[in-house]
């Protein structure tokens, strides 16, 4: 019998977690939870979960990006794939922030989330968790990628540009990965062989960059006064 793949979910919050509550939604759905909605999954991985945090993605930053670095790094060899269930909000951030921590990666790291909660009859979220799991449980997968809506976007390419459609990221100057449809993959990029050197973690960020968007008619003065306060 061919030998299942070992997947370690993390949930750390986000709309995919979420219920309604009189504040509007919130995360409190579990990792455990979040596993009993795709039963199909046992068929091909066998999966542990772990909680490291329960965040709306808007309150997720570098200290979030490094816990989940060095979270990985601590189970790595346990372990054939991740997958991370996030807000989609900030996933973007989350997954260019994984690349660069952890590079020369074999194995695949997936980010993923939904527009709607897990626990809705009509829920992207089901479809999402699953095609995660697939994808991660996959041979020629590797490196930290988004995977929604169908697609599997580069972690340092993904862009949230939908704030509703199921469709909600897009991949920019770079081809999707892979798309999976019903329960196939089809890659578009396949370069896991590619990767000689040794997996590399690293371990801290400089939290004092800002990003300036420029427009005609910007003053110079803004980027001294930001000098004073930022190191790039
Ligand atoms: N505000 C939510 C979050 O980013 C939105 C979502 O998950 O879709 O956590």
């Amino acid at each position: 019998m061919k030998q299942m793949k070992k997947i370690l979910l993390i949930a750390t919050g986000g709309t995919i977690a979420s219920k309604y509550t009189d504040k509007g939604l919130s995360p409190q759905i579990s990792a455990e939870e979040l596993l009993s909605y795709v039963p199909e999954a046992r068929e091909f991985c066998e999966i542990d979960h772990i909680q490291p945090f329960n965040l709306d993605s808007t309150n997720v930053c570098s200290r979030q990006w490094t816990q989940l670095a060095e979270l990985i790094e601590k189970k790595y060899e346990y372990y054939d794939g991740f997958v991370i269930c996030h807000g989609t909000d900030t996933m973007a951030y989350t997954a260019a922030a994984l690349s660069y921590l952890i590079q020369n990666n074999l194995k695949p790291i997936v980010v993923t989330g939904a527009q709607k909660p897990i626990d809705l009859a009509i829920t992207d979220a089901r479809a999402n968790l699953l095609d995660s799991l697939r994808f991660a449980s996959h041979p020629k997968a590797h490196g930290t990628n988004i995977v929604f809506g169908g697609s599997v976007i580069a972690g340092t390419r993904a862009k949230k540009e939908r704030s509703k459609s199921y469709n909600a990221f897009s991949s920019i100057n770079y081809p999707d990965i892979a798309v999976i449809q019903d329960r196939r993959i089809i890659f578009y990029i396949d370069d896991k062989n590619h990767i000689t050197d040794r997996i590399r973690f690293y371990h801290k960020l400089d939290d004092r960059v800002f990003l300036l968007k420029l427009i005609p008619g910007s003053s110079g003065a803004i980027i001294d006064s930001l000098a004073e306060t930022t190191d790039a």
